[in-house]
């Protein structure tokens, strides 16, 4: 999700415990899931630049030890907002490939290059981090919320953070424009789930920690939604009739539509992506 930062909100850093190692920061912007290994720290998502600072007190207050690594879960502003102030000599900041692309390109679009702030280390597929008895796996997924979103698996916490491949609680944002699809939202989702157990914490990328049978009815959510908005499609409705279908996904938009996303975008959103599939 992309949203502005405001200049001079108060913002509160909260911390939740989600295993013996494992902690999901929350302030404004996406979830930040931090990792605090033997030596050093493994930080994913940075929110917006006026934030790093209270991010980093908060951090501290878990540890001394070093960030080293600084994993971004794709290309927008609220999780990559404070790369710049994040990398150093001794942190690395890494992502997949797209989100180094798509960064840089956003930035000379915008007359900004500054190489601080893409990644220094980027992927095609997977990628895996050792820390003592920790294996950290970060793997993309095609297609999602973005094209260059990734995942990260913490296998012995048993922590999965999904970055915006999950909004826990409300309808999800998917960039279109950016490489984001229905399908590859839904198969996003699907994969997660072949990995994880029913003890399993999950970080999404915004609302609160999650869990398996959550996200297994979030996908049943999904799948609903592209099948009410597939058989319009199948009639021949336009872009403008699902779209002012205000019964269509009726049954979750009072759960899910008071988000960033409401009904009205969700099934604009559903009727665009899968027009073109
Ligand atoms: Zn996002």
């Amino acid at each position: 999700m992309q949203l502005i930062a405001a200049q001079n909100e108060e913002v509160t850093i909260n911390i939740d415990t989600l295993s013996e190692h494992v902690y999901m920061l929350t302030g404004k912007g996406g979830n930040i899931g931090v990792f605090v290994g033997q030596d050093n720290v493994f930080m994913i998502d940075d929110q917006f630049a006026p934030l790093s600072d209270k991010i980093k007190k908060a951090i501290k207050t878990l540890t001394n030890l070093p960030i080293s690594i600084l994993f971004n879960t794709h290309m927008h502003g609220d999780h990559t907002g404070g790369n710049a102030n994040f990398n150093s000599k001794t942190t690395t900041v890494v992502a997949h490939d797209n989100v180094r692309k798509s960064l840089k390109k956003r930035l000379l679009e915008n007359n900004k290059l500054d190489n601080k702030i893409l990644p220094e280390v980027s992927f095609s597929d997977d990628i895996a981090f050792y820390d003592g008895d920790e294996i950290i796996m970060a793997f993309h997924v095609h297609n999602a919320h973005t094209d260059g979103d990734a995942m990260v698996f913490f296998i012995n916490n048993n922590v999965l953070h999904m970055g915006d491949t999950y909004f826990s609680g409300r309808y999800p944002f998917i960039d279109l424009r950016n490489g984001g699809s229905v399908e590859g939202y839904i198969n996003a989702q699907k994969k997660a789930l072949i990995l994880i157990n029913d003890e399993t914490k999950i970080i999404p990328g915004h609302g609160r920690p999650s869990n398996k049978k959550e996200l297994e009815s979030y996908v049943n959510m999904l799948v609903f939604v592209k099948e009410k908005v597939l058989s319009e499609i199948e009639m021949g409705k336009s872009l403008e009739e699902v779209s002012d279908n205000t019964d269509l996904l009726s049954p979750y938009d009072k759960t899910h539509g008071n988000g960033f996303i409401n009904p009205k975008r969700m099934r604009e959103t559903f009727y665009k992506s899968l027009k073109k599939e």
